[in-house]
Formats: C-alpha cells, sequence, structure tokens
C-alpha cells in the first residue's frame, strides 16, 4: 500500500490545509498512544512466545513515530507557501496511513493468541485505535475515510471467522460500531466545515471576509516567494455609494452591494481571490505570474473588465441605479515582506483615482508613492510652520494697459528647512483639508493689511489689492469678525476700499447662499470680490450674478499663448464680452510675452498680471519698485 500513497500528488484547498494543521497538533499523542502500550504488546509478546514477531513490530513502530515527530519538528518552524504546506500534508497524511496498518498488523498477529487470551487485548486494542482514528483524523475526510471501515472490517472478519451465534451477532455489532464512529467523525467533519466557512466569509455578499483574505494574501506572497514570481492586488471602492445609501435607504444598499458581489465574481474568475474588506470596498488577489509585465497588463485589464460590469445600469427594488468605481492596482513580487502595506498602497492607488475624478484605474507606482509621502509630510510640518514663522508674503504686480502699476495681489509663500520652498498650490488645498487655512489665513490677512497700512504711509498709492481667500475660510462662521477686526487695526475706511478678495469657482460647490450672505456683509465693510481662475470651473455663468462679484480674472491656461491659440481666442472674447455685459473689470493673469499682452490689451482687456512685467516680489522689492521707478508706475 506504502508506494501507492507516496504517490499522492496534493491538490488541497486552503481550509484543508487549515485542518491538516489541526492533526500536525496530534502527532505526539499518537506517538505516545503508540510507543507506551507498544512496550506492554513486547512484554505480552514474550510471555506468550511471540517475542521476535512483537520486537519487529515495535521496531517498525519506533521507525514511524520517529518520522512522525520529524513531521512534527519541522511543520511551522519558517512561513510556508501553499505548495510546500501542501507537500507537508502530503507526507503527514503517509505517516498517519503507516501507523494505522502497524496497528491493523499487530492486531492481525496477536488477535491468533486467543490461547494466551492475547486476543481479547488484541481486540480492545483494534477498537481503540479506531476511535482514535474518529475523534483525531475527523478534519481530513481522506484519512478517516478508509481508516475506520478498514480497521473494523478486519474486527468484523475476526468476529465472523469464529464461527459461532455469538461471533455472527460481535461481528454485527463491530459493523454498527464502526458505522457509529464514521458517522461521528463525519458530522464532526461537517461542523468544522461550516463554522470554517463561516468565520472565512461575508455574510452579506457571501464573499471572503478580510479575515481571510488576509490569510490568503500571507500564503501568496509565500508562494511568491517559493517561486519567484509575481501577482497583484486590485482594491474596488464603489463611487458615491453613500449617496445610494442615503437616498435610497440601507435595504436598497444591501441589495446593490449583493448585484455588486455577483457581478465581481462573474468578472473574476477563479483562480483570482475576492473578498469584501467592508462596506461598499472589495479586493482582488490575482494569480501568479512569472513576469512583472504580465502581470501588470492582466492586473490592468481585469480592473477595466471589472469597471465596465459594475458600471452598467442596476435594477434594485424599483429603482434605476448608476454607480461606478474607483480601482487601486498594486502589483507585488516575492522580494515583498508585509502584506499590510501591500493593501495600503493598493488603497493610496485607489485614492488616487478617486481624486483624479473617480471612475478609474490607478496603478501604484514610486511616483505616486513619493507624492503621497510628500503630501503626508507636508501635512506634518504645516502644524509647525506658523509658530515657526516660515510664511511670508509677496506681491505681484497688477498692471493697466499703458503698464503702470495699479495694484499688487497677495501670494503666500513657505520655506521650510527640510522641504525647501513648497508652493501655495501644493499647501493650501491641503492647509483646507486639515483646517490649517483657517489660522493660516488669518495670519495671512494680518500680514497683508499691514503691509498695506506700511506702503500708505510710504506714500504708495494703489488702486487695489488683492488677497486670495478660500471657500472653507469664507464659510468660516466668525470671519466677518475677524475681518473687521483686523481692519479696524490696520487700515482706515479708504484703504479697506482698496481690497479686493480673490474668490474661486468652488464657493458654488458650498452653500451658495451663505456664501453671498457672507460677502454681503464684508462688502458693506467696503471689500471687493474678484473670481479668480476664471473658466477652469463650473462653467455655469447663473451664479455670477448671483455673487456680489466685480472683477474676473482670467485664468493663465486661456492667457498662455494666446496670440496664437483660436480656441483661446474665442474663449476670452466671450468671457470679455459676458463681463462686459454684467459691468466687470476683466484681469488677464500668467502674462508671459509681449504679443499676449498686446493681443488682449486690444481685445479690450484693461488689466494684466504676469511674469512679464514682473513676478511676486517680496514687500520691500514691490515698494523699491513703485518708488524708484523713473517714469512713474510704469513697468
Ligand atoms: P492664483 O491665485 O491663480 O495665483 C496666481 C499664480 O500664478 C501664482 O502662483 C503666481 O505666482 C503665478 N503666476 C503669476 N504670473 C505668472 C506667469 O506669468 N506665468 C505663470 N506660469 N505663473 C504666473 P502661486 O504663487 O504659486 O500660487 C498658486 C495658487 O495658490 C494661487 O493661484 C492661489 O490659488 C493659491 N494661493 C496663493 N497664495 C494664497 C493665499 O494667500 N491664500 C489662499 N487661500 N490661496 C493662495
Ligand atoms: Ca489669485
Ligand atoms: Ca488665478
Amino acid at each position: 500500500m506504502y508506494p501507492m500513497f507516496v504517490r499522492l500528488t496534493y491538490t488541497s484547498s486552503a481550509m484543508e490545509l487549515k485542518f491538516c494543521r489541526f492533526i500536525h497538533r496530534q502527532i505526539p499523542i499518537m506517538v505516545m498512544l503508540s510507543l507506551l502500550p507498544g512496550l506492554g504488546y513486547i512484554f505480552l509478546g514474550w510471555m506468550a512466545g511471540i517475542f521476535w514477531p512483537a520486537l519487529i513490530w515495535y521496531g517498525l513502530n519506533v521507525l514511524a513515530s520517529l518520522r512522525g515527530l520529524w513531521l512534527y519538528r519541522h511543520f511551522g518552524q519558517r512561513p510556508m507557501g501553499e505548495r510546500e504546506q501542501g507537500r507537508w500534508c502530503s507526507k503527514l497524511s503517509v505517516f498517519v496511513y503507516v501507523f494505522f496498518l502497524l496497528w491493523a498488523v499487530v492486531f492481525v498477529i496477536y488477535v491468533r493468541e486467543s490461547a494466551s487470551n492475547l486476543h481479547y487485548i488484541a481486540i480492545f486494542t483494534q477498537i481503540g485505535a479506531t476511535t482514535v482514528a474518529a475523534s483525531f483524523l475527523y478534519p481530513m475526510p481522506r484519512l478517516y475515510r478508509p481508516i475506520i471501515p478498514f480497521m473494523m472490517l478486519l474486527l468484523v472478519i475476526y468476529f465472523f471467522s469464529i464461527g459461532e451465534w455469538y461471533g455472527y451477532v460481535l461481528s454485527v455489532f463491530a459493523a454498527i460500531l464502526g458505522g457509529v464512529l464514521y458517522y461521528a467523525a463525519s458530522s464532526s467533519y461537517n461542523l468544522l466545515k461550516t463554522a470554517h466557512r463561516q468565520a472565512a466569509h461575508d455574510q452579506l455578499t457571501g464573499l471572503h471576509n478580510r479575515q481571510h483574505f488576509m490569510e490568503r494574501l500571507q500564503q501568496m506572497m509565500m508562494d511568491l516567494k517559493e517561486a519567484g514570481s509575481y501577482s497583484f492586488l486590485l482594491l474596488v471602492d464603489l463611487d458615491h455609494f453613500k449617496t445610494v445609501n442615503d437616498s435610497l435607504g440601507h435595504g436598497v444598499g444591501d441589495c446593490l452591494l449583493q448585484e455588486v458581489s455577483r457581478r465581481m465574481r462573474r468578472a473574476v474568475p477563479p483562480p483570482n481571490g475576492l473578498a469584501r474588506l467592508g462596506g461598499d470596498e472589495f479586493i482582488v488577489i490575482g494569480r501568479e505570474f512569472q513576469q512583472p509585465e504580465g502581470c501588470e497588463f492582466q492586473a490592468l485589464e481585469l480592473a477595466e473588465t471589472l469597471l465596465a460590469h459594475l458600471k452598467e445600469t442596476y435594477l434594485v427594488s424599483g429603482h434605476r441605479i448608476y454607480i461606478s468605481a474607483s480601482i487601486g492596482v498594486r502589483v507585488f513580487s516575492y522580494e515583498e515582506q508585509d502584506s499590510d502595506s501591500l493593501i495600503r498602497e493598493a488603497d493610496i492607488a485607489m485614492y488616487e483615482a478617486k481624486g483624479a475624478g473617480r471612475d478609474g484605474v490607478v496603478m501604484f507606482n514610486e511616483e505616486v508613492s513619493h507624492r503621497v509621502e510628500l503630501h503626508l509630510q507636508i501635512e506634518r510640518l504645516l502644524h509647525f510652520a506658523l509658530e515657526n514663522h516660515e510664511f511670508r508674503l509677496c506681491y505681484q504686480p497688477i498692471v493697466d494697459e499703458d503698464k503702470h502699476i495699479v495694484g499688487a495681489e497677495c501670494l503666500v509663500r513657505w520655506n521650510n528647512d527640510r522641504l525647501g520652498e513648497i508652493g501655495p498650490a501644493q499647501f493650501i488645498p491641503i492647509a483646507e483639508q486639515t483646517g490649517l487655512i483657517i489660522r493660516l489665513g488669518e495670519h495671512i490677512l494680518m500680514t497683508a493689511f499691514s503691509t498695506l497700512s506700511a506702503w500708505h504711509r510710504q506714500g504708495i498709492d494703489l488702486q487695489q489689492f488683492s488677497i486670495n481667500v478660500s471657500v472653507r475660510q469664507l464659510l468660516h462662521h466668525d470671519f466677518v469678525n475677524l475681518v473687521r477686526g483686523l481692519a479696524e487695526r490696520h487700515l482706515s475706511r479708504e484703504l479697506l476700499h482698496k481690497v479686493v478678495f480673490e474668490i474661486t469657482e468652488t464657493v458654488i460647490a458650498a452653500d451658495v447662499r451663505s456664501v453671498v450672505s457672507t460677502m454681503d456683509d464684508l462688502q458693506r465693510l467696503g471689500i471687493r470680490f474678484s473670481m479668480d481662475d476664471f473658466g477652469t470651473g463650473y462653467s455655469s455663468l447663473s451664479y455670477l450674478k448671483q455673487l456680489p462679484v466685480e472683477e474676473l480674472k482670467i485664468d493663465r491656461g486661456f492667457v498662455h499663448n494666446v496670440s496664437r491659440d483660436e480656441e483661446s481666442q474665442a474663449l476670452i472674447s466671450a468671457i470679455l464680452h459676458i463681463a462686459t455685459t454684467l459691468g466687470l473689470t476683466v484681469v488677464a493673469e500668467g502674462i508671459e510675452e509681449e504679443e499676449d499682452f498686446q493681443f488682449l490689451r486690444d481685445l479690450g482687456c484693461r488689466y494684466f498680471q504676469g511674469y512679464h512685467f514682473s513676478p511676486p516680489l517680496g514687500a520691500e522689492d514691490y515698494a523699491r519698485l513703485l518708488t524708484h521707478s523713473i517714469t512713474g508706475n510704469q513697468l
């Protein structure tokens, strides 16, 4: 029988491998149960005159036990991949078969010794061994299924062969006992399987759960290490799922998740793995690849297929629902150590996909990693930047059609020891997210107001003084009071009239009514408003009438190269036309070339700003530029 088992190839599922580990823990007990009573068998054999067979049997028993202990020691010493564990389980199976075969052999030898009453011992031991098989081997059907019937069959045959009535009765009893033990083992196995299934699956969708997925991922990483291969993770997050839950109720949300899971199952065939991490977040683990390029290609292809499946219209409880998803891809190799960071990085890529407008796929790479790292660093260092006086303001001249300086725009600068000079386009959005913009904005306003007042004392007279104000600042409940307080401290009413707050079109996404009410309050103080980056955001023009704005700043994206770009020309003409109709002044920002300046001036634009006239300057440089300029304020 032995060679047949050796050839056994192991195609076990993760569940079987797990149960195999349970049997691993039983090896020392089985060895003890075998070696100690075995000594008694030698003694009894010696008494009954069958010493040599008993000794040979015991010797084989010792060899098998040593093999068992060796297997016991070599399992779990270091993490093993699925394949290696599979091989180990095959070896364990062979050990178990041999172990019980040896007990069957000793039964056959001793049961014939009825003269010395050894057959009683043999019968009892055989029943004992079968009970051990039923109670220790139930997690693995391929062990208990052949072993229990085989052991009991020997007893049945023996009793039957007595040829007396009680022999027949005992043989029937033995068969029944065998059936009971087999049934007990099967029931325990089914219970174990159900418990395992429940522990590994998500109740709502029936997909694997996070815990199971983490085990699978760790297993996969070990497999990759063994084979030097590659695989991938896809982290899938539904877009705006919360809206479905909030507007249609959790019942519909749950049904939608079930349908999403069904589609994902269809789109992600085995051997890929699929799990629900929680909420509307799912994860896919790919199969093994020998080459990274193939792996990347497959990952992206699968992600695109998945997106296409998920985007098809859903019909849930009579509601037509459209939903998309954002997918983060993380390709990983055998060198990877930490499963948690793999998921975190897939998550980062997924958030990049969300940031890029959702409904898309982003692959995690060095660049994404660097961006995120920088983002985190900025977030951390920004906290201390105010106390450390790392911010300063620059002022960029605004000129009229004769290149006379008529105003300035305040632009904040951050210089950090560790990061160097960081542009506001990078750190302002982070300050907005973290809420630091409130304190930073206050600091900027205070600095700007005191600069304006200092310039006034130096005799510098400007038409306007522009300050960028973010939505979060504008919507802060104390903003109007703050501005009023600072203005009272630094500015005369006349100077306050020169202040222009530049806001962006994102205010439209906020609560327009409270935006308008704040703007009205500020306007009563004397402050004017300008719409910054005009043309880049919400193309609805109706809000322009709602908001008390007096100026439009054409985004530098349209201004750049306008003299050679017909599309930009058409757009700027349209903007100028609207502005004239609504009685708004227009500033073209980002002028870098004389041609663009002349072109826009001829088109009817009145005010300009850009490197062509001057870059943003420190307060003193700006003042010097104005006071020392020979031709008045002309640049
Ligand atoms: P923005 O309000 O559109 O500011 C104009 C940006 O264009 C400035 O960049 C300025 O240096 C740059 N610029 C000026 N002339 C030219 C040119 O000829 N060519 C090009 N390519 N660029 C030019 P900066 O200073 O990096 O500011 C970026 C953005 O950060 C600003 O865009 C504004 O949205 C925000 N920001 C700057 N300072 C503040 C602030 O104090 N508060 C708030 N809330 N946001 C600010
Ligand atoms: Ca601006
Ligand atoms: Ca702008």
